[in-house]
């Protein structure tokens, strides 16, 4: 045995917190991190909401779980609050991102088997997509390195470059069931596709006969500034993936889906054990009650504003370090001269926490709650660190 009892898939930073309070993580030492990860745009809210620990409190003292076999009143009040707010008449919860992405691709599969079409099952993607990592998920997100060593790959996914319309409408064949995409995607490096692409990824699916799926798993709950980023460009899928921000910090996901859509999925053909549990329900219930608040998007709005042009004046100052910022809302990212670990470690040596992505990119996601004085508090501590490397980085040069 070496090292711990745990596999060693994570790479760990030798950082154990005990508490979170809004936007700052404590250590067992009592050494403080301003906590722009927000465990990857999970804790939407913040550590420690009042509002969120209330509503999770509260539903403990009186219920954890029953089955599906039975109603729970949670489950469908979430569900009706999601289908008023965006293009879904139905919803199914589940605990995760990825089990959320299963329910939208079997929900598309089932689509087109019950309009006699069985044969339509495969779905596009997209380079530098993440959709999860159950096997049907590592599939769809097409990653060489998520899928080496485990067996034949889920078959029924075809991949063009991203944001290659062409390349996507020459991949659709009469086998072709669905396009999924993130509107904004997060693993990959927090690149979005133009709203006219999405605009013209519609039109395809409509002229072509096949379903639209959003996964808004990162981008989705208000990330980037409107509930779901499908909002800025207008355009409605007919599936979605949510999960992370929903349960601010509780697992929970959900797939939407429209009446047509998933008119497949009757009686039997798809379940869980855990997924719109009664707990989850609550947390998620209350995390929307704070999202939807009038003026709260706004907010977000103004604070990602003031953020973004912080950073665009640190990346001018220092371009050794940052070549350009990128993203909408509090779904920033850093695209780094030098490499992003590198950057990540420095921000991490000042007592910021962010998240590395694809395309040597560091991920800022504050939780939406970050108040003023907190993001100029990041933005001095990401000055320093540009400071200092981009000082490293000429003496090792003379
Ligand atoms: C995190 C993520 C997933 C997977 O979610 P899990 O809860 O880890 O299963 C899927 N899609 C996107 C865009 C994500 O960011």
């Amino acid at each position: 045995m070496s090292g711990s009892a745990l596999y060693e898939t994570f790479a760990r930073a030798p950082l154990a917190f005990e508490k979170g309070e809004g936007a700052w993580l404590v250590t067992e030492r009592g050494e403080r991190y301003l906590d722009f990860a927000a465990g990857i745009a999970v804790n939407s809210l913040g550590h420690g909401h009042p509002h969120l620990v209330a509503a999770l409190t509260e539903q403990a003292a009186k219920l954890w779980h029953v089955s599906n076999l039975y109603e729970i009143p949670g489950q469908r009040r979430l569900g009706e609050r999601l289908v008023d707010a965006t293009f879904a008449d139905k919803v199914f919860f589940t605990n995760s991102g990825a089990e959320a992405l299963e329910c939208a691709i079997k929900t598309a599969r089932r689509y087109h088997y019950v309009n006699g079409q069985p044969e339509r099952y495969r779905i596009i993607t997209f380079e530098g997509a993440f959709h999860g990592r159950t096997l049907a998920t590592i599939a769809a997100g097409g990653q060489q390195k998520y899928l080496e060593g485990y067996g034949p790959k889920v078959e029924g996914f075809d991949q063009v470059p991203f944001d290659d319309l062409r390349a996507a409408e020459k991949a659709i064949t009469a086998e072709t069931a669905a396009i999924l995409l993130e509107p904004v995607q997060g693993e990959g490096g927090i690149r979005d596709f133009p709203m006219q692409s999405l605009k013209r990824l519609r039109q395809l699916c409509d002229e072509r006969g096949l379903l639209l799926i959003f996964d808004e798993v990162q981008c989705g709950i208000g990330r980037t500034g409107k509930l779901f980023a499908y909002e800025w460009a207008g355009v409605e899928p007919d599936l979605m993936a949510i999960a992370k921000g929903i349960g601010g910090g509780f697992p929970m996901g959900a797939c939407l889906a429209t009446d047509e859509a998933a008119k497949g999925m009757t009686a039997g053909v798809h379940g869980t054990t855990f997924g719109g549990n009664p707990l989850a329900m609550a947390v998620g219930n209350a995390v929307l009650d704070v999202v939807l608040e009038q003026g709260f998007l706004d907010e977000v709005n103004r604070k990602a504003l003031l953020f973004k042009q912080g950073l665009a004046a640190v990346a001018d100052e220092y371009p050794q370090v940052i070549e350009g910022i990128r993203g909408t809302g509090l779904m920033l990212g850093l695209k780094c001269t030098m490499p992003n670990g590198k950057v990540n470690m420095a921000l991490r040596d000042q007592h910021l926490l962010a998240v590395p992505a694809g395309d040597n990119v560091i991920r800022l996601l504050p939780p939406l709650t970050v108040s003023d004085a907190e993001i100029q508090d990041a933005l001095a501590r990401i000055r320093a660190a540009a400071k200092g490397l981009a000082e490293a980085a000429s003496a090792a040069a003379e």
